[in-house]
């Protein structure tokens, strides 16, 4: 065994080495290393631009900021609905006709999530169809669109629901520990449904095929290799039938881990810049990101259970004999629960974007390392800018954006490449 792994780590040095002295050539021989200036070849990419794709960007990027507020505002509505509109208490006069409480409870939440769903329908409407489509990034007709959305509903029906029928079930047990229960099993459901998610759930929505291009897959499963992610197939998935934008992930653990990137990159992008992109992903495998959200927002989510506890427990006192909501432990609670995790994250979308925002960061830090290629992934970013601002302020960015600007990114690889062309 041991001589295995030695043979192995062999191997994967031996191939990391190549691919960092091909990759180390390549940039040092194709510019004069004394008159790089990064901060001029930054402004000169961002530059370029031309004025027509700043403005959409900006527009675009505007527009997600509203709806970040809309989608909030939604949320309220749809608690008042249920809450003080009455919604919730027809539904109760339905189901509790089943003596069943774990099946009266299921019912109730297919309700909720189908009634939310409906609610929400024309917003998800405009955010995800008609807007796609003025700003030219969707390639999907009305048909093909809602045969996704119900496609979505469903999952999250067969998700969620018998989550929820479970967190119940432990409430009614656990008393005034119910938080806390609450919080570890969410913990635990989440994380089971990002592993989940890649291999069982997209899927469903587009076809996975093997990259054809063999000097390409070859290039791609050697830096693999090198980074220690042990696969010997690379997939190109069908995303162009929903979307022009650019996707490409590195997910899965143990025997599911699979690297993939949507046909729009295949198609679109040179050789180089599927190299960088894949060294981004590949750093959000190798650094163990998605285990570090899940702590992150793991303790997001323990916080925010003991403050939801202390607001639904305030408000039912007041509210309960109009709602009918309470105790908290019966499933007549999920509407006002729900409300208040949303007013929860909403308060805290800096933080939680700040978060996804480092990793990012590291990983565009990896995949430089990684792919070796600062030229493709800021040519990268200079042919994916019509969908993001390009410089924002500040408080702007540590707000609203979950990866750096377009501009930090340039800036970033450019760096790199004066600091490598310096060699060392
Ligand atoms: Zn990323």
């Amino acid at each position: 065994m041991k001589l295995i792994l030695l043979c192995i780590f062999c191997i994967l040095s031996s191939a990391l080495l190549a691919a960092q002295q091909r990759s180390t050539q390549s940039v040092t021989t194709a510019h004069n290393t004394s008159k790089f200036n990064p901060q001029q070849a930054t402004d000169s990419l961002i530059n370029a631009i031309p004025a027509s794709i700043r403005v959409k960007a900006d527009d675009y990027t505007y527009g997600n900021h509203w709806l970040w507020f809309w989608n909030f505002l939604i949320a309220l509505v749809t608690g008042w609905i249920f809450l003080f509109g009455g919604l919730s208490v027809r539904i109760q006069k339905i189901v509790f006709k089943i003596k069943k409480p774990n099946r009266s409870n299921l019912l109730y939440i297919i309700f909720f999530i189908v009634c939310t769903f409906i609610l929400a329908l024309p917003l998800d409407f405009y955010q995800n169809f008609v807007r796609e489509h003025q700003y030219g990034f969707s390639n999907q007709n009305f048909g093909d669109w809602f045969i996704d959305d119900l496609l979505s509903l469903l999952v999250e029906v067969v998700l969620a629901a018998p989550f929820f029928v479970l967190i119940y079930a432990i409430f009614r047990c656990a008393k005034q520990y119910w938080w806390l229960w609450g919080a570890g099993l969410s913990v635990f459901f989440i994380f089971v449904v990002i592993v989940i998610y890649p291999v069982f759930i997209t899927p469903l929505f587009n076809n996975y095929v093997p990259v054809k291009d063999s000097a390409l897959r070859s290039r791609v499963l050697t830096m693999a290799r090198a980074n220690g992610i042990d696969v010997d197939e690379v997939y190109v998935y069908n995303e162009s039938a929903q979307t022009k934008q650019y996707n490409a992930n590195v997910t899965g653990i143990a025997g599911t881990t699979r690297i993939a990137l949507n046909d729009n990159v295949l198609n679109n992008c040179t050789a180089d810049q599927v190299m960088a992109v894949l060294g981004h992903e590949m750093g959000h495998y190798v650094l163990h990101h998605l285990y570090t959200l899940v702590l992150e927002f793991g303790l997001l989510i323990f916080i925010g259970f003991a403050v939801v506890k202390w607001a639904a427990e305030k408000l039912l006192a007041k509210y309960n004999g109009r709602w009918q909501a309470g105790p908290v432990h019966q499933v007549t609670s999920l509407p006002l629960l729900v409300v208040l995790f949303t007013t929860w994250f909403f308060l805290f979308t800096p933080v939680s974007n700040s978060l996804i925002r480092n990793v990012e960061i590291e990983a565009d830090m990896y995949g430089l390392n990684a792919a070796r290629q600062p030229d493709a992934i800021a040519s990268y970013m200079v042919k994916t800018a019509d969908y993001n601002k390009i410089d924002p302020g500040y408080l702007e960015e540590m707000f609203f954006f979950d990866h750096p600007c377009r501009k930090k990114r340039i800036a970033t690889a450019m760096k790199w490449k004066a600091e490598n062309l310096k060699g060392y």
